[in-house]
């Protein structure tokens, strides 16, 4: 086995143990392999292993590796930061997209979605920590923006994404999960009918998990530390 599988198969028994010592079912939480700066070959290994959800935050290197991978059926989702000039390699490319923080930025993924392909997949981002991360909508403007990005028709709105501030331990890392629980619960009262909740990467999945996370998005516990240039 290499070692990607053997990472994989101990973070999918970590995902089973958190959700069903929550008290839910282990098939509510997804699984996301989030192989940004790997190279093609991590993510072969990782597909042979059964994980067929990829992620990139990445958009120049992201285009590499879904040509060099066309001969598998990935599904691709976009997780970093959204520049317009890249809205339309983003909108030719990727079934989800998670980090949708504005509304003009919709609105090109929207108008730039080929017609033979699904609504993208789209989840916003919300700056839940306030400091941490800088992307984001903040939690008072989400409700009109997910009221307006509802409406585009090249996108399917599915929930909410967040990046809390790294905090060491592991009973403060359950807030900011909660909090965006709160307010996606807030946005089903109101009408929107979303059903995923993206939170949770290696160091804090388990928290994630138990403040309802539908999506959790992990990279180096599957792939190892990551070494940027
Ligand atoms: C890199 C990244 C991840 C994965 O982080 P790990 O700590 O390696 O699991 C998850 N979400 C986003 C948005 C990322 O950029």
């Amino acid at each position: 086995m290499t070692t990607i599988a053997s990472n994989l198969q101990a973070v999918r028994a970590a995902i089973i143990d958190a959700a069903t010592g929550a008290g839910r079912r282990a098939d509510e939480v997804s699984l996301l392999a989030v192989s940004k700066t790997f190279a093609q070959d991590a993510v072969r290994d990782a597909y042979q292993a059964g994980q067929t959800r990829f992620a990139e935050s990445y958009v120049q290197e992201a285009l590499g590796k879904i040509s060099a991978l066309h001969d598998l059926p990935i599904e691709w989702h976009y997780i970093g930061p959204i520049q317009s000039n890249k809205t339309r390699a983003i909108a030719e490319n990727f079934a989800w997209v998670h980090s949708v923080d504005r509304i003009n930025i919709a609105e090109r993924l929207s108008a730039q979605r080929p017609a033979h392909l699904p609504p993208i997949q789209v989840c916003i981002q919300v700056n839940i920590s306030g400091e941490g991360s800088k992307s984001g909508v903040s939690p008072d403007q989400l409700s009109i923006l997910a009221q307006a990005i509802a409406k585009l028709p090249g996108l399917k709105l599915r929930g909410l994404m967040a990046i809390p501030a790294p905090v060491d331990n592991v009973a403060a890392q359950h807030l900011p999960f909660a909090q965006l629980r709160e307010l996606f619960n807030q946005l089903n009262q109101q009408g929107l009918k979303l059903d995923t909740l993206s939170m949770g990467m290696s160091h804090d999945f388990a928290a994630a998990i138990a403040e309802g996370a539908t999506i959790v998005r992990i990279g180096s516990a599957i792939f190892g530390q990551r070494e940027y240039p």
